[in-house]
Protein backbone atom coordinates (compact mmCIF):
# COMPACT_ATOMS: atom_id res chain seq x y z
CA UNK A 1 0.00 0.00 0.00
CA UNK A 2 1.46 3.10 -1.12
CA UNK A 3 0.22 6.51 -0.55
CA UNK A 4 1.65 9.54 -2.65
CA UNK A 5 4.03 11.41 -0.95
CA UNK A 6 3.52 15.64 -0.34
CA UNK A 7 6.99 17.25 -0.31
CA UNK A 8 8.11 20.61 0.17
CA UNK A 9 10.88 22.03 -1.87
CA UNK A 10 12.13 25.40 0.12
CA UNK A 11 15.27 27.19 -0.59
CA UNK A 12 16.75 30.25 -1.25
CA UNK A 13 15.92 32.13 -4.38
CA UNK A 14 16.96 30.33 -7.82
CA UNK A 15 17.91 27.01 -6.45
CA UNK A 16 15.83 25.36 -8.71
CA UNK A 17 12.36 25.31 -6.20
CA UNK A 18 10.28 25.46 -9.46
CA UNK A 19 12.05 23.59 -11.85
CA UNK A 20 13.30 20.40 -9.72
CA UNK A 21 9.79 20.70 -8.25
CA UNK A 22 7.84 20.30 -11.57
CA UNK A 23 10.11 17.20 -12.69
CA UNK A 24 9.64 15.72 -9.53
CA UNK A 25 5.57 16.07 -9.75
CA UNK A 26 6.01 14.33 -12.75
CA UNK A 27 8.50 11.23 -11.36
CA UNK A 28 5.97 10.82 -8.57
CA UNK A 29 2.78 11.56 -10.52
CA UNK A 30 1.32 14.29 -8.21
CA UNK A 31 0.12 17.79 -8.65
CA UNK A 32 2.54 20.58 -8.41
CA UNK A 33 1.65 23.32 -6.07
CA UNK A 34 3.25 26.66 -6.13
CA UNK A 35 3.18 28.65 -3.23
CA UNK A 36 3.36 32.14 -5.02
CA UNK A 37 0.78 31.77 -7.58
CA UNK A 38 -1.17 30.80 -5.02
CA UNK A 39 -0.84 33.42 -3.51
CA UNK A 40 -1.49 35.49 -6.37
CA UNK A 41 -4.86 34.00 -6.94
CA UNK A 42 -5.67 34.54 -3.32
CA UNK A 43 -4.77 38.77 -3.37
CA UNK A 44 -5.91 39.01 -7.11
CA UNK A 45 -2.17 40.41 -7.60
CA UNK A 46 0.85 39.99 -9.19
CA UNK A 47 3.51 39.24 -6.33
CA UNK A 48 5.19 43.02 -7.62
CA UNK A 49 2.12 44.12 -6.52
CA UNK A 50 1.36 43.34 -3.28
CA UNK A 51 4.95 44.44 -2.30
CA UNK A 52 4.75 47.69 -3.89
CA UNK A 53 1.09 48.13 -2.35
CA UNK A 54 1.31 46.68 0.95
CA UNK A 55 4.78 45.74 2.04
CA UNK A 56 6.58 42.52 2.87
CA UNK A 57 4.60 41.87 5.63
CA UNK A 58 1.10 41.21 3.99
CA UNK A 59 2.80 39.40 1.77
CA UNK A 60 4.18 36.70 4.19
CA UNK A 61 0.67 36.88 5.65
CA UNK A 62 -1.00 35.46 2.70
CA UNK A 63 1.94 33.34 2.27
CA UNK A 64 0.88 31.50 5.77
CA UNK A 65 -2.50 31.53 4.93
CA UNK A 66 -1.86 29.56 1.92
CA UNK A 67 0.06 27.46 3.30
CA UNK A 68 -2.41 27.02 6.09
CA UNK A 69 -5.37 25.83 3.62
CA UNK A 70 -2.77 23.21 2.10
CA UNK A 71 -3.11 21.16 5.66
CA UNK A 72 -5.18 18.74 5.37
CA UNK A 73 -5.19 18.08 1.19
CA UNK A 74 -5.72 14.52 0.99
CA UNK A 75 -3.51 12.82 -2.17
CA UNK A 76 0.29 13.49 -3.10
CA UNK A 77 2.09 17.14 -4.11
CA UNK A 78 5.06 18.59 -4.65
CA UNK A 79 4.81 21.74 -3.22
CA UNK A 80 7.35 25.07 -4.44
CA UNK A 81 7.42 27.71 -1.99
CA UNK A 82 8.98 31.31 -1.56
CA UNK A 83 12.16 31.95 -0.99
CA UNK A 84 11.39 33.50 2.37
CA UNK A 85 8.50 31.49 3.16
CA UNK A 86 10.87 29.83 6.46
CA UNK A 87 10.97 33.11 7.63
CA UNK A 88 7.95 32.69 9.57
CA UNK A 89 7.75 30.34 12.22
CA UNK A 90 4.10 29.57 11.62
CA UNK A 91 4.47 28.97 8.05
CA UNK A 92 7.45 26.83 8.80
CA UNK A 93 5.18 24.64 10.88
CA UNK A 94 2.49 24.78 8.35
CA UNK A 95 4.47 23.18 5.52
CA UNK A 96 6.38 20.85 8.42
CA UNK A 97 3.04 19.11 9.15
CA UNK A 98 2.67 18.72 5.03
CA UNK A 99 4.58 15.96 4.15
CA UNK A 100 8.79 15.68 4.19
CA UNK A 101 10.48 19.05 3.65
CA UNK A 102 13.40 19.40 1.42
CA UNK A 103 16.09 22.01 0.90
CA UNK A 104 17.46 22.89 -2.00
CA UNK A 105 20.91 24.19 -1.85
CA UNK A 106 23.40 25.87 -4.85
CA UNK A 107 26.54 27.97 -4.46
CA UNK A 108 26.11 31.75 -4.75
CA UNK A 109 28.16 32.20 -7.59
CA UNK A 110 25.59 29.83 -8.93
CA UNK A 111 22.91 31.14 -7.58
CA UNK A 112 23.63 34.62 -9.30
CA UNK A 113 24.12 32.99 -12.33
CA UNK A 114 20.66 31.66 -13.05
CA UNK A 115 19.35 34.56 -11.43
CA UNK A 116 20.73 36.76 -14.11
CA UNK A 117 18.14 34.94 -16.74
CA UNK A 118 15.36 35.26 -14.20
CA UNK A 119 13.11 37.85 -14.55
CA UNK A 120 13.23 40.69 -11.60
CA UNK A 121 11.10 39.65 -8.54
CA UNK A 122 11.02 41.75 -5.02
CA UNK A 123 13.61 40.64 -2.99
CA UNK A 124 15.76 39.49 -5.66
CA UNK A 125 19.39 40.11 -5.31
CA UNK A 126 21.56 41.23 -8.35
CA UNK A 127 25.02 41.75 -6.68
CA UNK A 128 27.00 39.11 -4.84
CA UNK A 129 27.30 40.75 -1.54
CA UNK A 130 23.72 41.53 -1.70
CA UNK A 131 22.67 37.92 -1.81
CA UNK A 132 25.05 37.17 0.14
CA UNK A 133 23.99 39.30 2.64
CA UNK A 134 20.52 38.22 2.29
CA UNK A 135 21.65 34.56 2.11
CA UNK A 136 23.59 34.78 5.33
CA UNK A 137 20.25 35.88 7.48
CA UNK A 138 18.32 33.62 5.98
CA UNK A 139 20.43 30.40 6.61
CA UNK A 140 19.62 29.58 10.00
CA UNK A 141 15.69 29.06 9.07
CA UNK A 142 16.52 27.08 5.69
CA UNK A 143 18.94 25.00 8.25
CA UNK A 144 15.88 23.97 10.30
CA UNK A 145 15.36 21.88 7.26
CA UNK A 146 17.47 18.78 7.50
CA UNK A 147 16.95 16.88 4.16
CA UNK A 148 19.33 19.21 1.90
CA UNK A 149 20.20 18.59 -1.76
CA UNK A 150 22.72 20.48 -3.40
CA UNK A 151 21.64 21.42 -7.02
CA UNK A 152 24.73 23.37 -8.20
CA UNK A 153 26.00 21.18 -10.53
CA UNK A 154 22.45 19.15 -11.25
CA UNK A 155 20.10 19.61 -13.66
CA UNK A 156 17.11 19.38 -12.32
CA UNK A 157 15.83 15.84 -13.60
CA UNK A 158 19.15 14.48 -11.56
CA UNK A 159 18.02 16.18 -8.62
CA UNK A 160 14.64 15.22 -8.78
CA UNK A 161 15.14 11.98 -9.37
CA UNK A 162 17.60 11.76 -6.08
CA UNK A 163 14.93 12.77 -4.46
CA UNK A 164 12.30 10.45 -5.75
CA UNK A 165 15.00 7.85 -5.39
CA UNK A 166 15.21 8.53 -1.61
CA UNK A 167 11.57 8.68 -1.19
CA UNK A 168 10.89 5.08 -2.92
CA UNK A 169 13.14 3.75 0.15
CA UNK A 170 11.27 5.51 2.40
CA UNK A 171 10.34 2.77 4.53
CA UNK A 172 14.14 1.90 5.30
CA UNK A 173 14.86 6.07 5.19
CA UNK A 174 14.04 6.50 9.01
CA UNK A 175 15.16 10.30 9.34
CA UNK A 176 18.07 11.41 7.33
CA UNK A 177 20.34 14.60 8.17
CA UNK A 178 22.60 16.38 6.49
CA UNK A 179 25.51 18.71 8.51
CA UNK A 180 28.16 20.39 6.68
CA UNK A 181 30.87 20.72 9.37
CA UNK A 182 33.89 20.59 6.68
CA UNK A 183 34.68 16.71 6.57
CA UNK A 184 37.85 16.70 4.72
CA UNK A 185 37.37 15.39 0.75
CA UNK A 186 37.34 12.09 0.59
CA UNK A 187 40.77 10.50 -1.94
CA UNK A 188 38.73 7.82 -4.25
CA UNK A 189 35.37 9.07 -3.09
CA UNK A 190 33.13 10.03 -6.35
CA UNK A 191 32.46 13.02 -4.94
CA UNK A 192 29.35 14.81 -5.51
CA UNK A 193 30.52 18.53 -6.36
CA UNK A 194 28.78 20.62 -3.65
CA UNK A 195 28.40 17.93 -1.57
CA UNK A 196 31.87 17.86 0.13
CA UNK A 197 32.23 18.25 3.71
CA UNK A 198 28.68 17.10 4.27
CA UNK A 199 28.37 14.28 7.02
CA UNK A 200 24.73 12.46 6.74
CA UNK A 201 23.34 10.88 9.93
CA UNK A 202 20.60 8.20 9.31
CA UNK A 203 18.50 6.86 12.12
CA UNK A 204 16.18 4.20 11.83
CA UNK A 205 15.03 0.70 12.60
CA UNK A 206 16.79 -1.44 10.45
CA UNK A 207 18.87 0.11 8.96
CA UNK A 208 21.89 -1.69 9.85
CA UNK A 209 20.76 -4.08 6.79
CA UNK A 210 21.56 -1.11 4.74
CA UNK A 211 24.94 -0.05 5.29
CA UNK A 212 26.28 -0.91 2.32
CA UNK A 213 23.97 0.88 0.28
CA UNK A 214 24.04 3.71 2.63
CA UNK A 215 27.62 3.89 1.99
CA UNK A 216 27.56 3.77 -1.49
CA UNK A 217 25.10 5.63 -1.71
CA UNK A 218 26.71 8.50 0.13
CA UNK A 219 30.38 7.71 -2.06
CA UNK A 220 32.14 5.39 -0.05
CA UNK A 221 33.39 2.80 -2.48
CA UNK A 222 36.75 1.85 -0.74
CA UNK A 223 37.75 -1.06 1.11
CA UNK A 224 36.54 -1.32 3.94
CA UNK A 225 37.92 -1.67 7.49
CA UNK A 226 35.17 -2.99 10.02
CA UNK A 227 36.98 -2.09 13.79
CA UNK A 228 34.86 -4.25 16.08
CA UNK A 229 34.84 -5.79 19.71
CA UNK A 230 34.13 -9.30 20.20
CA UNK A 231 31.02 -8.52 22.15
CA UNK A 232 29.57 -6.54 19.66
CA UNK A 233 30.88 -8.49 16.56
CA UNK A 234 28.80 -11.60 18.40
CA UNK A 235 26.04 -9.88 18.07
CA UNK A 236 26.20 -7.82 14.89
CA UNK A 237 29.29 -8.69 12.80
CA UNK A 238 27.03 -11.33 10.74
CA UNK A 239 24.64 -8.88 9.82
CA UNK A 240 27.34 -6.19 8.86
CA UNK A 241 29.36 -8.00 6.78
CA UNK A 242 25.88 -9.32 5.30
CA UNK A 243 24.82 -5.86 4.41
CA UNK A 244 28.75 -4.99 2.96
CA UNK A 245 28.96 -8.40 1.19
CA UNK A 246 25.66 -7.40 -0.34
CA UNK A 247 26.67 -4.04 -1.93
CA UNK A 248 29.69 -5.49 -2.93
CA UNK A 249 31.99 -3.67 -1.05
CA UNK A 250 35.20 -5.28 -0.03
CA UNK A 251 35.42 -5.69 3.85
CA UNK A 252 38.23 -7.04 6.72
CA UNK A 253 36.98 -7.11 10.38
CA UNK A 254 39.84 -6.03 12.55
CA UNK A 255 39.15 -6.82 16.21
CA UNK A 256 39.04 -4.35 19.20
CA UNK A 257 38.92 -4.19 22.85
CA UNK A 258 36.64 -1.41 23.53
CA UNK A 259 36.84 -1.59 27.07
CA UNK A 260 37.40 2.04 28.61
CA UNK A 261 40.84 0.71 29.91
CA UNK A 262 42.18 -0.19 26.45
CA UNK A 263 41.18 3.54 25.01
CA UNK A 264 44.88 4.05 24.59
CA UNK A 265 47.62 5.29 22.45
CA UNK A 266 49.09 1.82 22.29
CA UNK A 267 45.80 -0.23 21.25
CA UNK A 268 45.50 2.63 18.33
CA UNK A 269 49.06 1.85 17.04
CA UNK A 270 48.82 -1.50 16.98
CA UNK A 271 45.02 -1.18 15.09
CA UNK A 272 47.45 1.51 13.08
CA UNK A 273 49.53 -1.56 12.08
CA UNK A 274 46.71 -3.55 10.95
CA UNK A 275 46.07 -1.15 8.46
CA UNK A 276 49.33 -1.30 7.37
CA UNK A 277 49.86 -4.90 7.10
CA UNK A 278 46.75 -5.25 5.77
CA UNK A 279 48.26 -2.31 3.05
CA UNK A 280 45.20 0.07 3.59
CA UNK A 281 45.34 3.03 0.72
CA UNK A 282 43.84 6.34 0.99
CA UNK A 283 40.75 4.88 -0.76
CA UNK A 284 40.00 2.68 2.01
CA UNK A 285 37.20 3.23 4.69
CA UNK A 286 37.36 3.05 8.55
CA UNK A 287 33.59 1.55 9.24
CA UNK A 288 34.12 1.80 13.70
CA UNK A 289 30.85 -0.60 14.86
CA UNK A 290 30.37 -0.44 18.35
CA UNK A 291 29.99 1.74 21.58
CA UNK A 292 31.55 5.40 22.44
CA UNK A 293 35.08 3.28 23.12
CA UNK A 294 35.38 1.45 19.72
CA UNK A 295 34.15 4.87 18.06
CA UNK A 296 36.82 7.07 19.64
CA UNK A 297 39.30 4.84 18.88
CA UNK A 298 38.50 3.25 15.43
CA UNK A 299 38.02 6.98 14.92
CA UNK A 300 41.65 8.45 16.24
CA UNK A 301 43.00 5.73 13.97
CA UNK A 302 40.66 6.93 10.83
CA UNK A 303 41.87 10.41 11.75
CA UNK A 304 45.67 9.31 11.69
CA UNK A 305 46.31 6.67 8.98
CA UNK A 306 47.39 8.81 6.53
CA UNK A 307 46.48 11.54 7.63
CA UNK A 308 43.21 10.60 7.44
CA UNK A 309 41.07 8.10 5.87
CA UNK A 310 36.79 8.19 5.15
CA UNK A 311 35.41 7.04 8.61
CA UNK A 312 31.81 5.70 9.18
CA UNK A 313 30.16 5.59 12.41
CA UNK A 314 27.73 2.42 13.32
CA UNK A 315 27.05 3.87 16.74
CA UNK A 316 25.50 0.24 18.59
CA UNK A 317 25.23 2.04 22.24
CA UNK A 318 22.64 4.51 23.21
CA UNK A 319 25.24 6.88 24.30
CA UNK A 320 26.92 6.59 20.66
CA UNK A 321 23.83 7.16 19.18
CA UNK A 322 22.70 10.23 20.36
CA UNK A 323 25.82 11.61 21.39
CA UNK A 324 29.72 10.82 20.41
CA UNK A 325 29.11 9.48 16.82
CA UNK A 326 28.28 12.77 15.74
CA UNK A 327 30.51 15.24 15.70
CA UNK A 328 33.87 14.38 14.65
CA UNK A 329 35.67 14.33 17.82
CA UNK A 330 38.02 11.04 18.46
CA UNK A 331 40.67 10.21 20.59
CA UNK A 332 42.23 7.96 23.19
CA UNK A 333 43.15 8.32 27.21
CA UNK A 334 46.27 9.31 28.47
CA UNK A 335 47.09 8.04 31.80
CA UNK A 336 46.41 11.51 33.25
CA UNK A 337 43.58 12.42 31.98
CA UNK A 338 40.59 11.17 29.57
CA UNK A 339 40.45 11.94 25.79
CA UNK A 340 43.22 14.01 26.26
CA UNK A 341 44.82 12.56 22.89
CA UNK A 342 42.71 12.99 19.29
CA UNK A 343 41.35 14.86 16.65
CA UNK A 344 38.15 16.53 14.82
CA UNK A 345 37.43 14.40 11.78
CA UNK A 346 33.90 14.22 10.52
CA UNK A 347 32.77 11.00 9.58
CA UNK A 348 31.05 10.69 6.41
CA UNK A 349 28.20 8.56 7.26
CA UNK A 350 26.33 7.82 10.76
CA UNK A 351 23.90 4.87 10.52
CA UNK A 352 21.95 4.60 14.12
CA UNK A 353 20.00 1.53 14.06
CA UNK A 354 17.87 1.75 17.30
CA UNK A 355 16.61 -2.32 16.95
CA UNK A 356 20.13 -2.94 17.96
CA UNK A 357 20.12 -1.27 21.43
CA UNK A 358 17.96 -4.40 22.30
CA UNK A 359 20.84 -6.19 23.19
CA UNK A 360 22.30 -3.56 25.09
CA UNK A 361 22.16 -3.93 29.23
CA UNK A 362 20.17 -2.06 31.06
CA UNK A 363 22.75 0.05 32.71
CA UNK A 364 24.26 1.23 29.40
CA UNK A 365 20.54 1.93 28.09
CA UNK A 366 20.31 4.23 31.50
CA UNK A 367 23.87 5.52 30.71
CA UNK A 368 22.78 6.84 27.52
CA UNK A 369 19.24 8.11 28.73
CA UNK A 370 21.24 10.78 30.87
CA UNK A 371 22.90 12.03 27.08
CA UNK A 372 19.40 12.29 25.72
CA UNK A 373 18.43 14.70 29.01
CA UNK A 374 21.33 16.71 28.80
CA UNK A 375 20.52 17.38 25.08
CA UNK A 376 16.89 17.94 26.01
CA UNK A 377 18.49 20.61 28.50
CA UNK A 378 20.66 22.28 26.13
CA UNK A 379 18.67 22.30 23.02
CA UNK A 380 15.10 20.68 22.67
CA UNK A 381 12.51 22.04 25.16
CA UNK A 382 9.80 19.28 22.51
CA UNK A 383 12.62 16.52 23.91
CA UNK A 384 12.43 17.38 27.44
CA UNK A 385 8.71 17.73 27.72
CA UNK A 386 8.29 14.03 25.49
CA UNK A 387 10.25 12.42 28.28
CA UNK A 388 8.56 14.74 31.39
CA UNK A 389 5.32 12.93 29.54
CA UNK A 390 7.02 9.49 29.24
CA UNK A 391 7.45 10.35 33.43
CA UNK A 392 7.81 7.24 36.16
CA UNK A 393 7.29 5.01 33.15
CA UNK A 394 10.35 5.62 31.11
CA UNK A 395 9.95 3.19 28.09
CA UNK A 396 13.51 2.32 27.64
CA UNK A 397 12.69 -0.85 25.26
CA UNK A 398 10.17 0.78 23.33
CA UNK A 399 12.13 1.27 19.69
CA UNK A 400 9.60 3.62 19.12
CA UNK A 401 10.52 5.64 21.62
CA UNK A 402 14.28 5.43 21.00
CA UNK A 403 14.15 6.75 17.99
CA UNK A 404 12.34 9.67 18.63
CA UNK A 405 15.35 10.51 21.30
CA UNK A 406 18.12 9.35 18.98
CA UNK A 407 16.88 11.57 16.18
CA UNK A 408 15.98 14.54 18.13
CA UNK A 409 18.94 14.45 19.77
CA UNK A 410 20.82 13.89 16.69
CA UNK A 411 19.34 17.08 15.39
CA UNK A 412 20.31 18.88 18.05
CA UNK A 413 24.05 17.86 18.05
CA UNK A 414 24.44 18.22 14.53
CA UNK A 415 22.91 21.68 14.55
CA UNK A 416 25.33 22.62 17.31
CA UNK A 417 28.83 21.10 15.83
CA UNK A 418 28.10 22.76 11.90
CA UNK A 419 27.70 25.85 13.85
CA UNK A 420 31.09 25.42 15.40
CA UNK A 421 33.16 22.45 14.21
CA UNK A 422 36.27 22.88 16.32
CA UNK A 423 35.05 23.53 19.87
CA UNK A 424 35.31 27.54 19.47
CA UNK A 425 32.48 28.32 21.20
CA UNK A 426 28.76 27.06 21.29
CA UNK A 427 30.16 23.88 21.20
CA UNK A 428 30.80 23.75 24.50
CA UNK A 429 27.62 23.45 26.06
CA UNK A 430 27.48 20.02 24.87
CA UNK A 431 30.17 19.71 27.86
CA UNK A 432 27.33 20.17 30.46
CA UNK A 433 27.63 17.97 33.41
CA UNK A 434 30.96 17.06 32.37
CA UNK A 435 33.10 18.96 34.32
CA UNK A 436 32.02 17.49 37.34
CA UNK A 437 31.26 14.14 35.64
CA UNK A 438 35.22 13.72 34.18
CA UNK A 439 36.73 14.74 37.50
CA UNK A 440 34.01 11.50 38.71
CA UNK A 441 34.55 9.15 36.51
CA UNK A 442 38.91 9.86 36.61
CA UNK A 443 38.81 10.08 40.84
CA UNK A 444 36.59 6.49 41.17
CA UNK A 445 38.54 5.14 38.44
CA UNK A 446 37.68 4.34 35.12
CA UNK A 447 34.65 1.73 35.31
CA UNK A 448 32.97 2.16 38.77
CA UNK A 449 30.36 4.96 37.05
CA UNK A 450 29.62 4.38 33.64
CA UNK A 451 30.36 7.81 31.84
CA UNK A 452 26.07 8.82 31.96
CA UNK A 453 25.88 7.86 35.15
CA UNK A 454 28.61 10.54 35.70
CA UNK A 455 27.29 13.20 33.76
CA UNK A 456 23.61 12.47 35.39
CA UNK A 457 25.42 13.50 38.51
CA UNK A 458 27.50 16.06 36.69
CA UNK A 459 24.29 17.79 35.35
CA UNK A 460 22.73 17.55 38.95
CA UNK A 461 25.75 19.50 40.59
CA UNK A 462 25.44 22.38 37.59
CA UNK A 463 22.06 23.30 38.50
CA UNK A 464 22.29 23.08 41.94
CA UNK A 465 25.07 25.78 40.93
CA UNK A 466 22.34 27.57 38.29
CA UNK A 467 19.48 27.75 40.97
CA UNK A 468 22.43 29.02 43.64
CA UNK A 469 23.01 31.52 41.41
CA UNK A 470 19.43 32.26 41.11
CA UNK A 471 19.77 31.23 36.68
CA UNK A 472 17.36 28.50 37.52
CA UNK A 473 14.28 27.32 39.23
CA UNK A 474 14.34 24.60 42.03
CA UNK A 475 11.64 23.23 40.12
CA UNK A 476 13.48 22.86 36.94
CA UNK A 477 15.81 20.83 39.32
CA UNK A 478 13.48 18.97 40.72
CA UNK A 479 12.03 17.59 37.25
CA UNK A 480 15.34 16.94 36.05
CA UNK A 481 16.80 14.80 38.92
CA UNK A 482 13.19 12.61 38.30
CA UNK A 483 13.89 12.27 34.56
CA UNK A 484 17.24 11.24 36.17
CA UNK A 485 15.93 8.91 38.62
CA UNK A 486 13.26 7.39 35.90
CA UNK A 487 15.97 6.37 33.26
CA UNK A 488 17.30 4.27 36.65
CA UNK A 489 20.29 6.08 37.08
CA UNK A 490 22.24 6.80 40.19
CA UNK A 491 22.25 10.51 41.76
CA UNK A 492 24.53 9.36 44.48
CA UNK A 493 27.94 8.05 44.67
CA UNK A 494 30.26 7.01 47.62
CA UNK A 495 32.90 8.83 49.30
CA UNK A 496 35.21 10.87 46.79
CA UNK A 497 38.52 12.36 48.31
CA UNK A 498 41.20 14.61 47.00
CA UNK A 499 41.32 12.96 44.14
CA UNK A 500 38.26 14.72 42.92
CA UNK A 501 39.65 18.65 43.11
CA UNK A 502 42.77 17.29 41.35
CA UNK A 503 41.02 15.72 38.82
CA UNK A 504 38.73 18.66 38.01
CA UNK A 505 41.94 20.71 37.97
CA UNK A 506 43.60 18.66 34.76
CA UNK A 507 40.25 19.10 33.15
CA UNK A 508 40.87 20.38 30.00
CA UNK A 509 37.30 22.84 30.41
CA UNK A 510 39.69 25.11 33.21
CA UNK A 511 40.15 28.75 32.34
CA UNK A 512 42.31 31.23 33.83
CA UNK A 513 39.46 32.78 35.50
CA UNK A 514 38.28 29.91 36.80
CA UNK A 515 36.57 26.57 35.47
CA UNK A 516 34.33 26.93 32.85
CA UNK A 517 30.96 25.90 33.37
CA UNK A 518 27.55 25.04 31.94
CA UNK A 519 24.59 26.39 33.44
CA UNK A 520 21.30 25.02 33.15
CA UNK A 521 18.53 27.62 33.17
CA UNK A 522 15.61 26.24 31.51
CA UNK A 523 14.59 23.32 28.99
CA UNK A 524 16.03 24.11 25.52
CA UNK A 525 18.35 27.05 27.57
CA UNK A 526 22.26 26.66 29.27
CA UNK A 527 24.20 29.83 29.78
CA UNK A 528 28.57 29.15 29.76
CA UNK A 529 30.11 30.83 32.30
CA UNK A 530 33.99 30.74 33.08
CA UNK A 531 34.15 32.29 37.05
CA UNK A 532 33.05 28.94 38.51
CA UNK A 533 35.49 28.49 41.93
CA UNK A 534 36.65 25.07 42.67
CA UNK A 535 34.95 25.59 46.17
CA UNK A 536 31.93 26.43 44.47
CA UNK A 537 31.30 23.11 42.44
CA UNK A 538 32.58 20.98 45.55
CA UNK A 539 29.75 22.63 47.82
CA UNK A 540 27.17 22.54 45.16
CA UNK A 541 28.20 18.97 44.50
CA UNK A 542 28.52 17.76 47.97
CA UNK A 543 24.57 19.44 48.50
CA UNK A 544 23.33 17.13 45.72
CA UNK A 545 24.43 14.33 47.57
CA UNK A 546 22.77 15.22 50.52
CA UNK A 547 19.77 15.64 48.49
P1 LIG B 1 31.27 1.54 25.34
O1 LIG B 1 31.75 1.85 24.00
O2 LIG B 1 32.30 1.20 26.36
O3 LIG B 1 30.22 0.35 25.27
C1 LIG B 1 29.67 -0.17 26.45
C2 LIG B 1 29.60 -1.68 26.45
O4 LIG B 1 28.49 -2.12 25.67
C3 LIG B 1 30.81 -2.36 25.85
O5 LIG B 1 31.14 -3.43 26.68
C4 LIG B 1 30.32 -2.86 24.51
O6 LIG B 1 30.99 -4.03 24.10
C5 LIG B 1 28.89 -3.12 24.74
N1 LIG B 1 28.01 -2.97 23.60
C6 LIG B 1 28.04 -2.01 22.67
N2 LIG B 1 26.99 -2.09 21.85
C7 LIG B 1 26.25 -3.14 22.26
C8 LIG B 1 25.03 -3.71 21.83
N3 LIG B 1 24.33 -3.19 20.84
N4 LIG B 1 24.57 -4.80 22.48
C9 LIG B 1 25.25 -5.31 23.54
N5 LIG B 1 26.38 -4.78 24.01
C10 LIG B 1 26.89 -3.71 23.37
O7 LIG B 1 30.45 2.72 26.01
P2 LIG B 1 29.71 4.00 25.47
O8 LIG B 1 28.93 4.45 26.61
O9 LIG B 1 29.06 3.78 24.19
O10 LIG B 1 30.90 5.03 25.19
C11 LIG B 1 31.66 5.64 26.22
C12 LIG B 1 32.84 6.32 25.60
O11 LIG B 1 32.39 7.31 24.68
C13 LIG B 1 33.74 7.02 26.57
O12 LIG B 1 35.07 6.63 26.32
C14 LIG B 1 33.58 8.50 26.24
O13 LIG B 1 34.76 9.24 26.46
C15 LIG B 1 33.24 8.45 24.81
N6 LIG B 1 32.50 9.63 24.34
C16 LIG B 1 32.97 10.29 23.24
C17 LIG B 1 32.30 11.40 22.76
C18 LIG B 1 32.79 12.07 21.53
O14 LIG B 1 32.30 13.14 21.18
N7 LIG B 1 33.72 11.51 20.81
C19 LIG B 1 31.16 11.86 23.38
C20 LIG B 1 30.70 11.17 24.49
C21 LIG B 1 31.38 10.06 24.95
MG1 LIG C 1 29.38 12.67 27.21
Amino acid sequence: MSTSPVVILCGFMATGKTTVGRALAEMLGVPFIDTDELVEARADASISEIFAREGEARFRDLEAEVCATLAGSPSGAVIATGGGALLRDETFRHLEKLGTMVLLEASLVEVLRRASTMPARPKMERSFDAVRKLHDERKPTYHRVTWRVDTTHRRAEEAAFEIAEQLRRAPDRGTVLHMRAGARPVPGRTARLGEDGLTRVVVGRGVLARLGDWMKDSGLNGPVFVMVSRTVAGHYGTAAKAALDAAGLRNKFIELDDKEEAKTFEQAEGLLYELVDAGATRDGVVVALGGGVTGDVAGFVAATYMRGLALVQVPTTLLAQVDSSIGGKVGVNHPRAKNLLGAVHQPQLVLSDVDVLSTLPDREVSSGMAEVIKTAIIGSPELFARLEKAGKKMPLRDGAFLEECVAACARVKARIVEEDPYEQGLRRVLNLGHTVGHALEAALGYGVLTHGEAVAIGMLAALRLSVTRGLATASFETTTRKLIEACGLRTRVSEVGDDFLQAMNLDKKRRASGLSFVLPVKPGEVRVVDDVSENEVVAAFQSTQKG
